[in-house]
């Protein structure tokens, strides 16, 4: 847990998730604020160590792990001012609606450190898209909806933080089924950064990615990875295959170990992928004996 310098007068800090700071004197703008108190304590503490006392945050998308955090540093900041997406917001306001989707709109199962409880943080302002100005700074919007509905990277000065949006090489490798909930957005997404010149990307997880050789590296290696994806899921529904079976077939193939979360997970994307292909006109499914097939 450490405090890191981009550039000039950005940086980062390193907890379970990339934090990003904007500094402008003694104050500074956060982006995402971590998954846990800790991360929140830690956050305050290293600010602290920094001179830098928060005044507002960019959270990138409603995922708790991304605003968990700002419950303890608004302890110590009471002033601190957030901002979303618009959609956003909703989860930001009530966590429980993330938790409630995971698992096709029933009550929750209980999932090991994952705080079903918690009440949510109020959103002060909201931006969905372009160049605004928050605490003197200006800084540009770009709206992503593969990941969740409506995300937001935050682009200052060449540096953009991408949140779930974008990923190093070295976390794609290691994700192997990163979770996406639209596929058909996700390509948007990328199509969307390829338009930009960025010469440094902190995605919310892993390693930053350094220089726009990188970044166009990062780009092409995150469509890739989709393509292959879309490729083992047609591949695997050639012989029509339950959800269930589809999904055992897709951890065997990417050497994935099951534990509770990451079956979620892997349910999460496989659906994603399904029902982009239903919707491209590539798969379709049929309910045979009760039970739901699909097929290619
Ligand atoms: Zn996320």
């Amino acid at each position: 847990m450490v405090f890191l310098d981009i550039k000039e007068n950005i940086g980062y800090i390193s907890v379970d998730a990339n934090i990003g700071v904007i500094k402008s004197d003694k104050k500074c703008i956060l982006i995402d604020a971590g998954g846990s108190k800790k991360d929140g304590q830690e956050i305050v503490r290293l600010l602290d160590e920094e001179n830098l006392s928060p005044s507002s945050v960019i959270i990138t998308h409603g995922h708790w792990d991304h605003f968990y955090g700002i419950c303890e540093i608004k302890k110590i900041f009471p002033e601190l001012k957030v901002y979303s997406s618009s959609i956003e917001k909703s989860f930001i306001e009530n966590p429980y609606l993330e938790f409630y989707s995971y698992f096709s709109s029933t009550s929750p199962l209980k999932m090991p450190d994952v705080p079903i409880g918690f009440k949510g943080i109020t959103v002060d302002g909201t931006i969905d898209d372009g160049i605004i100005e928050i605490d003197g700074e200006s800084i540009e919007i770009i709206p992503f909806s593969g990941h969740s509905p409506l995300g937001i990277g935050i682009l200052y000065k060449g540096v953009l933080f991408s949140g779930d949006c974008l990923y190093s090489v070295h976390s794609l490798n290691m994700f192997k089924m990163p979770f996406y909930t639209d596929i058909e957005n996700q390509f948007k997404d990328l199509d969307r950064l390829s338009n930009y010149e960025i010469d440094y990307c902190l995605p919310s997880h892993g390693l930053p990615i350094r220089g726009t050789k990188d970044f166009k590296n990062a780009l092409i290696e995150n469509r890739k990875k989709l393509v292959s994806l879309e490729r083992l899921i047609l591949e695997l529904i050639k012989e029509k295959k339950s959800e269930e079976q589809l999904k055992k077939e897709i951890a065997e193939k990417l050497s994935i170990k099951f534990d509770f979360t990451k079956y979620i997970y892997v349910t999460i994307t496989t659906k994603a992928f399904l029902h982009y292909l239903y919707n491209a006109g590539k798969a379709d499914f049929e309910i045979e004996d009760g039970i739901l097939f699909w097929k290619n």
